[in-house]
């Protein structure tokens, strides 16, 4: 089965209602709906920390110790299309960042449940 990481937006998941780790995320990667292109196991699952700063560091360090290298990093919908936006980040930036640190692929968004 393919292995992925996701990263959510720590902001919305420290809120409770809506968070990207209560199972939205999950399901689409079991049922490979949404973003996954097949059911996919997530084998790392990390929240970004405003404003942001270790989030680069903290996946290469879930890497490294979980190591299972998964094929895609997937930045849950809810850090990709939040309203109000980062005020830090662009998804789009962060991407590039963890592309350029970690050589594997960056998908935008998970799903697209309400
Ligand atoms: S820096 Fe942006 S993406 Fe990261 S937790 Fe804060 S609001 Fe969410």
């Amino acid at each position: 089965m393919k292995k992925v990481a996701v990263i959510g937006c720590g902001a919305y998941m420290d809120t409770g209602y809506g968070c990207p780790g209560e199972w939205r995320c999950l399901k689409a990667a079991a049922l490979g709906d949404g973003k996954f292109d097949k059911e996919s196991q997530v084998v790392i699952f990390l929240k970004c920390q405003c404003p942001g700063r270790n989030t680069i560091s903290n996946t290469g360090m879930a890497l490294k110790l979980s190591e299972i290298q998964p094929e895609a990093i997937y930045l849950s919908s809810c850090l990709v299309n939040p309203k109000p936006g980062c005020p830090y980040i662009t998804p789009e930036e962060l991407a590039s960042m963890l592309e350029d640190k970690t050589g594997i692929k960056v998908v935008l968004g998970t799903h697209d449940y309400h």
